[in-house]
């Protein structure tokens, strides 16, 4: 992910290691949702909750250990953390945008090899996600490009970053979203793109949200408002439409998955499986995976 440089890349955590995940880890383990080998997939749907040991949970494999050290160092160690810092605030959304396109980088080059060995008819639907990613891709260089700039200049005007404190939930987001905001919005490159990171920290979670001021999202706006609500219930609701309907790269307490009833892991899966190509800003659901959080 930083241009030129030719070092292997190490497994990058999204989000503090140490002083996040490790925290709200049992055993050194959290959950994370993710897909199920191909064999069970027919059993399992696309994906499944698995419990992933803390050294390999929410990581992607971006950086070489000197850049990953250098780039994150401030967000790293706990002494200097101030999470309405900008120079933070674009770190944490700088390290969940490159995992997002590494990760979609990695489905073009998946999606590549698996072409060469499908039967004619199934080409044109993969032609076609090959596309969406490769476009994703695109649009999403174009922030990482502008996040460097600011953070290399120290300076953060382009942008727009908000911190909000909430009620603790032992949840973890860091990723880019992108949301339809009206049936004819262009997607040309650049289109609305948001950062969304949540984590737990002490005694709250915290939720940092940005976006490029030229590239404001209205859904975004809505969602900032929602998490300033003096409502658990309300926020933790959000936030569950959020995973549900939006995200496929998050992570949980193995406490905060005790708490979800086998039923609404089930209904979730089914939300989730139905809905994962739809990016409308209305999505809503009954579901709420946290109420007994
Ligand atoms: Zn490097």
């Amino acid at each position: 992910m930083f241009t030129d440089c030719r070092e292997k890349a190490i497994k990058s955590h999204v989000l503090q290691k140490n002083g996040v995940l490790r925290e709200i880890s049992e055993k050194n383990h959290l959950v994370q949702p993710l897909p199920p080998s191909p064999f069970e997939t027919a059993k399992k749907g696309i994906f499944d909750f698995r419990k992933i040991g803390v050294n390999d949970v929410y990581t992607f494999k971006g950086f070489c250990s000197e850049h990953d050290n250098g780039i994150f160092q401030p967000i790293e160690s706990n002494e200097n953390l101030d999470f309405t810092d900008s120079n933070q605030q674009a770190l944490f959304s700088y390290r969940g945008l490159c995992q997002e396109i590494r990760r979609k980088e990695i489905s073009v080059e998946w999606l590549n090899d698996l072409m060469k060995l499908c039967p004619i008819e199934t080409i044109y639907m993969m032609q076609s996600s090959l596309n969406g990613y490769k476009h994703g891709i695109e649009n999403l260089t174009f922030f990482k490009k502008e996040l460097e700039k600011a953070i290399k200049n120290d300076d953060y005007s382009s942008f727009e970053f908000k911190t909000i404190k909430i009620p603790r939930l032992e949840l973890c987001v860091s990723v880019p979203l992108n949301i339809k905001t009206s049936a004819d919005q262009k997607l040309d490159i650049p289109y609305t793109t948001s950062f969304i990171n949540v984590f737990p920290k002490g005694d709250f979670t915290y939720v940092i949200v940005g976006f490029h001021k030229d590239y404001r999202c209205s859904w975004t706006q809505k969602f900032i408002t929602k998490m300033r609500s003096s409502k658990k219930d309300k926020i933790f609701k959000e936030l569950s439409d959020l995973v549900t309907m939006r995200l496929e790269f998050w992570a949980m307490s193995p406490k905060l998955f005790r708490q979800i009833p086998a039923t609404d892991v089930e209904k979730y899966k089914q939300l989730f499986t139905q809905n994962v190509f739809n990016h409308d800003a209305e999505l809503r659901t009954k579901l709420n995976l946290f109420k007994n959080a």
